[in-house]
Order: C-alpha cells, then sequence, then structure tokens
C-alpha cells in the first residue's frame, strides 16, 4: 500500500490537479511540502501564458479581451498561492518557510512582469480611456477602474531606469518584509521561562500552572514552562506574583526582535521605511502614507493625523487617571516604588476585581469552546438564516482544524468554513480570517469561497476542555464577523469580493460582531457552565458588562499609539538614517503613559506595519471602532436579533465586497454618515 502511494505522489503533483474533493477544497490529506515548489513553477508559466496571450492578441483592446481576461489570468497560481501561504501563517516548518523565501521573488517578478508590460498596460488604457462608451454595468466600471489605477499605482507610467529601479525595490521589499515575521515568530519561539519552584507560581490559576505543565511534559522536563505566546504570556502578567519574573518575561516579549542577533529587525525596518519611500516617491507622491491613504476611506494622512489627535485628545485624560488610580492602588497592596509597565496588567487585574468583583478567569468556566461555537452559529443562523453542518469528508491541513459546509437559509451551498483553534510551534501569534478561494460568479455559476478562521486560543488539557474567557469570545465572534464578509460575498468578480475592501473598512463586520459578546441576551444563550451546564447567571453577566468599560481611555490611547507610530514611520519624507529606539520613542512620546524601559522596541515586533499589510493603516482599527459602534447602534434600535436590520447589512455592505466605494455602501445601509458620538458613549469616554 505505501509503495503505491508513494508511486502516485512521485508521478502527480496534488496542486497541479483538478481537485477531486468535497466541494473541490484543497486536498491537503495529499500535499505535502515537496509538491509547493515544482506546483508553483508550473502555475507561474501557465500564468505567464494566460498573460502573453492577452498581451498578443491582434484584436482591438474590449473589456472582455483585456479587462475580464487579466481578471481570470493564473487562476491555478491564485489558488496555490493561497493554500501556501495560509498554511506558512498557520502549520509552518523550516521547509515551508525556506519555500516562501525561494518563492516570493519569484511572484513579484510576475507581477512585476505584468504591471510593468508596456504592451498590456497601453491595452488596458485604451479600454479605461474609452470606459464611457462600452455602456459597462456599475460592477464592471469599478473592476476597469481598479485594473487601471493598479496598474499606475503598481509602476505602469515609469520609464527606463525609473521602472528598473521599481522592479528591484519590490522584489527586495517582499523578502525584507517576510525576513521581519520570520524573525519575531523565532524569537517568540526561542524563549521560554522554565520554573521549577512551586512557590514561584503563587497567584496564577489553577488552568495557566496546568497548561504550563503540559508544556514542560512535552519536552520531557520538571516542572511549567512559560512562553510568549498569548494563551500563556498574558495570564502570566497578570497573575504572577513573583514581580521579577514578570519583569523578566516582560522583557523578553518586550524586546523581541531587538537584541543584535542573527534575528534582529532594526536594519530591517530601516531599509524597509526608506525602499517604501523611494518608491512613494518614484510614483509621485511625497511619502508612503500618502500613496496608501489615497485608497482609503481615510484618503490622506492629514485627515487620518486629525482624526488620531481628536481621539486622542478625548482619551487621554481618562487614561491618565485610569494609571494614576492603578498606581494608587498598587503601592496601597504593596508595590514600594513606581508602577512599571510590568506591574500594570497585573495590579489592573487586582483593581478590576476590587471594583466590579470580577476577573477574566470567573468567566472561564462559562465558555466552553464547542458551546461558543454552537453560540456563533447560533446568532449567525438569527441574523442570517444560515446554518452550519461539520462535514468530516473534507481534508484538514491539521487534525485539529474541523471543516463545516455552510447553508443558505433555502438550504443552498453558501461555503466552506474551517476551524482552528489552538496554538501550534508553527502558528503564528494572533488570530486571523483568511480564504483558500473567494466567491465570484462565472459562466452563470457562483464559485462558492472556502473561508478559515486561525486563532490562539488554549488547548483542552487532560481533565478540562478548551474553555475561553469573555476576551477570547470577543476574539472569535471577531474573526467570525469577518468569516461572515467572506461567506456571504455576493459579486461577479473575485477581485471586488467579500473581503476584498479598503482596508480601514475591512474591520466593520468584525468589530460589528464584537458587540454582540457584550449583549445579555446573546451572553446568556451562549455560556453554559463547562461542569453543571448551569446558565451564566446574570450577576456575572452584570460584571462582565460593567466592566467592559474598564480603562477604556488607557485602551485608546494604547491603539492611538501604535497608529501614531505607525503613521511616522511612513510619513517620513526623507530617508531614515538614525536609531530605531530613537525614532519610536520620540514618534510615541505623547502617547507614553510609563517610565521608559531601555532595551525595548515596539516596532521591532510590529508585524502589522512591517510584514502584514497595515502599513499606514494601523489607525484603521479606530476608524472602523467608529463605524461598528454607529452601525450597531442600528441593530439596537430594532433588536439585536432583528432580521430585517441583518438583512440589510447583509444587501448593502457583506455581499458587496468592493463593489461600490465604501462610504457608499455604508450610507446604503445606515442612511447617514458615520460620526464619532457612539463610540465614544460605548466606551463611556464622555465627560
Ligand atoms: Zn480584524
Amino acid at each position: 500500500m505505501d509503495s503505491c502511494n508513494q508511486k502516485s505522489t512521485m508521478n502527480t503533483n496534488p496542486l497541479l490537479e483538478e481537485f477531486s474533493t468535497v466541494h473541490n477544497t484543497p486536498p491537503f490529506d495529499q500535499i505535502q511540502s515537496s509538491h509547493y515548489l515544482p506546483a508553483f513553477k508550473e502555475a507561474i508559466i501557465k500564468a505567464k501564458a494566460d498573460i502573453d496571450k492577452i498581451v498578443s492578441s491582434t484584436e482591438e483592446p474590449t473589456f472582455e479581451n483585456t479587462i475580464l481576461a487579466l481578471e481570470y489570468a493564473g487562476k491555478q497560481l491564485n489558488d496555490v498561492s493561497n493554500i501556501f501561504f495560509n498554511i506558512n501563517s498557520a502549520e509552518t516548518n523550516e521547509e515551508i518557510q525556506a519555500i516562501a523565501r525561494e518563492v516570493s521573488p519569484l511572484l513579484t517578478e510576475y507581477s512585476n512582469d505584468i504591471v510593468l508590460n508596456e504592451t498590456l498596460f497601453r491595452k488596458v488604457k485604451t479600454v479605461y480611456d474609452s470606459r464611457n462608451k462600452l455602456n459597462l454595468n456599475e460592477e464592471q466600471l469599478k473592476l476597469l477602474e481598479d485594473s487601471y489605477k493598479g496598474f499606475e499605482r503598481k509602476g505602469a507610467l515609469l520609464k527606463g531606469e525609473d521602472k528598473e529601479r521599481y522592479r528591484s525595490i519590490t522584489s527586495k521589499l517582499s523578502q525584507l518584509t517576510l525576513q521581519f515575521g520570520e524573525n519575531i515568530l523565532a524569537e517568540t519561539n526561542g524563549y521560554k521561562l522554565h520554573i521549577t519552584d512551586e512557590a514561584d507560581l503563587s497567584g496564577l490559576p489553577a488552568g495557566i500552572i496546568e497548561a504550563a505543565a503540559t508544556v514542560a511534559k512535552s519536552e520531557n522536563k520538571e516542572g511549567w514552562i512559560f512562553t510568549l505566546q498569548f494563551p500563556s504570556y498574558v495570564p502570566f502578567m497578570k497573575y504572577a506574583d513573583n514581580r521579577e519574573l514578570r519583569r523578566q518575561m516582560y522583557m523578553a516579549y518586550s524586546t523581541r526582535a531587538n537584541h543584535d542577533n542573527e534575528y534582529d529587525n532594526k536594519e530591517i525596518i530601516t531599509q524597509i521605511v526608506n525602499l517604501r519611500l523611494e518608491k512613494a516617491k518614484l510614483l509621485g507622491y511625497e511619502n508612503h502614507a500618502q500613496f496608501i491613504l489615497e485608497e482609503r476611506m481615510a484618503q490622506t494622512p492629514e485627515k487620518v493625523n486629525t482624526f488620531l489627535d481628536e481621539l486622542f485628545a478625548r482619551s487621554i485624560d481618562f487614561a491618565k487617571n485610569e494609571i494614576a488610580e492603578v498606581e494608587t492602588f498598587a503601592q496601597k497592596n504593596g508595590l514600594k516604588d513606581q508602577l512599571q509597565r510590568w506591574d500594570f496588567s497585573y495590579y489592573s487585574e487586582k483593581l478590576k476585581a476590587e471594583k466590579f468583583d470580577f476577573t477574566e478567569e470567573m468567566t472561564k468556566p462559562y465558555f466552553q469552546l464547542e458551546k461558543v461555537i454552537d453560540g456563533v452559529f447560533g446568532l449567525a443562523n438569527s441574523l442570517y438564516g444560515i446554518s452550519f453542518k461539520e462535514n468530516k469528508n473534507i481534508p484538514v491541513y491539521h487534525k485539529e482544524v474541523k471543516a463545516y459546509e455552510v447553508l443558505d437559509e433555502d438550504g443552498s451551498f453558501l461555503a466552506v468554513l474551517y476551524l482552528d483553534f489552538h496554538p501550534r510551534s508553527g502558528k503564528r501569534g494572533g488570530a486571523w480570517m483568511t480564504n483558500y478561494r473567494e466567491q465570484y460568479i462565472k459562466d452563470g455559476k457562483n464559485i462558492r469561497p472556502f473561508v478559515s478562521l486561525v486563532c490562539n486560543f488554549s488547548r483542552p488539557t487532560e481533565d478540562t476542555p478548551s474553555l475561553l474567557t469573555h476576551n477570547e469570545v470577543t476574539t472569535f465572534l471577531h474573526e467570525f464577523g469577518h468569516g461572515l464578509h467572506g461567506m456571504l460575498a455576493n459579486t461577479t468578480y473575485q477581485s471586488l469580493s467579500g473581503t476584498n475592501v479598503y482596508r480601514d473598512f475591512v474591520e466593520l463586520p468584525s468589530q460589528l460582531l464584537e458587540n454582540w459578546g457584550t449583549e445579555k441576551e446573546w451572553l446568556k444563550l451562549v455560556g453554559k457552565h463547562y461542569k453543571t451546564g448551569e446558565v451564566i447567571p446574570d450577576e456575572l453577566v452584570d460584571k462582565i458588562l460593567a466592566s467592559s468599560n474598564f480603562q477604556s481611555g488607557y485602551l485608546s490611547v494604547r491603539q492611538l499609539s501604535f497608529g501614531m507610530n505607525d503613521m511616522a514611520w511612513h510619513s517620513i519624507n526623507t530617508p531614515f538614517k538614525g536609531l530605531v529606539t530613537e525614532f519610536e520613542k520620540e514618534a510615541m512620546a505623547k502617547t507614553e503613559l510609563f517610565p521608559q524601559v531601555e532595551g525595548t522596541c515596539f516596532s521591532t515586533a510590529f508585524s502589522h506595519i512591517f510584514s502584514g499589510g497595515y502599513a499606514a493603516g494601523y489607525y484603521g482599527y479606530k476608524w472602523a471602532e467608529v463605524l461598528d459602534a454607529d452601525a450597531f447602534k442600528a441593530f439596537k434600535k430594532n433588536g439585536i436579533f432583528n432580521k430585517e436590520t441583518a438583512a440589510s447589512f447583509r444587501k448593502n455592505i457583506l455581499s458587496k465586497g468592493g463593489t461600490k466605494h465604501p462610504m457608499e455602501l455604508y450610507v446604503a445601509f445606515r442612511g447617514q454618515e458615520p460620526t464619532p458620538d457612539a463610540l465614544l458613549e460605548r466606551s463611556g469616554l464622555v465627560k
């Protein structure tokens, strides 16, 4: 049997065959790491042939033979890339990382071959210039405009040396941003706090200790091991009584990729920001932020800076008072010197417990993962009438991943949804939604999407199932909101489908869904004690709600400080030459609420902006909060399970993707433009 399998994998590459699985999902059970590189090479050749066909056509350029042909070009490459890069985030290893390094420049080269091809651009421009005479519908026109603009923004108008320089900048940037993320992963995995003296566990909840013992056991070590992964790091900082160990953990976390070793990111940051600046200038912009924001709801750096400054002004006094309150509380409870960063979440947690008689840990017994999944599915069902059915025949990339068929109200097939919940060493930190396939309509056939949600929630231990804190429930709702944007997509073109919207709009569906997590009606539906089945008591729900605005001033300033740091890095108009740590200190100075700690650096681990897609875009989280608070008001007005409000949100926003300007979509749903009032009110930041 083995030899038989071997033979088939030797001769064929599942990535290059038609997927003969349920719903044609990726055949994860057949894909091996060694398949990726040859698949990429082959798919790139095919994609180039698609492009050549458009370029060499002697027909007059039309919407169909140019714009549509481009939209459909390189389908296989798209499929292979989706699978590969999703796996590189969720289940990577050294072999896959090496392939990513090898493949990234090839992909950049391919994309450059398209956008820098002058004949192709001439054809696109011919169609674009005659757009008003073509009788295109709104979606076709948007596709044409986006396509033309895409060429322009990727250097199509450049000539000669500038064009060559552009090509080398983009290829270098793709390597550097990848390296940046790998360095953080290496530094995160490289640190372990090994505790052998039980006294050092003082203050930590039993579940956390048990998880740390499980880690130690898996490494054949005595005692307990804590790591820098969130489910270990966050509770350690909240509960560990041993201040020196908290300091060590904090320092390990906050100095990642700032150790002047092989994983240091400082030089990489310098190179990234300078190359981004050079690229923006080549394209005729003053800086990278201006280039990026042209295609955002916010439009200009000035508007973003004003937005950040206004919210900062309305949050800072609240934040300062909150810090002072924690410091006073800490000193009353034995802290002898100044409050440091490694004390903040520890004493905050205790203050919160005293103020509200509440800790996040108290919520865990009521949020068993399986029940929360049911609750979130139930919410989607109440709002949109959709249902979820696990299908074990759909191949998955890790045995912990579950695959579901998602059905619409009328029973028609909507999507495949993968859920992947627990941390692994090959998985990056945080939580995210992604696609293995995006929705589109071709030849009258609606191709439905494959959506995946990846989280890092505590895994079950020997005695207990996976239990979530209320915060983690909120994270799940957030990612699920993105998931709905993908699953309910219904547009003709893939490049305008689902989450393919402006970055400062993309967090609206996700953050909107978080609102149900602070609604009593919904919490009572999902919160059931994992041992007794008892519904979460009113008293505890009241505490969750009362404490939900705890330190909202501080949290607001913290988010704004990340946004300001991001804007500073990407608003430089001349090449950066100084020290990364000094630049950051200055950019974040006015938001700094604690004593400076030598050696720490936020930017060296700021993967959102240096290896993710959030450069000059981190403000988008706050921007979307304004939108989501305003949008949720519509749901509150008519009842949070009101099907009509939900149907309007689905029709005007979720299904529409990027087919229209986001403000137009928003106004269609809400009847008016959003204001920050609902957000400030909801966060209690009103004097
Ligand atoms: Zn999000």
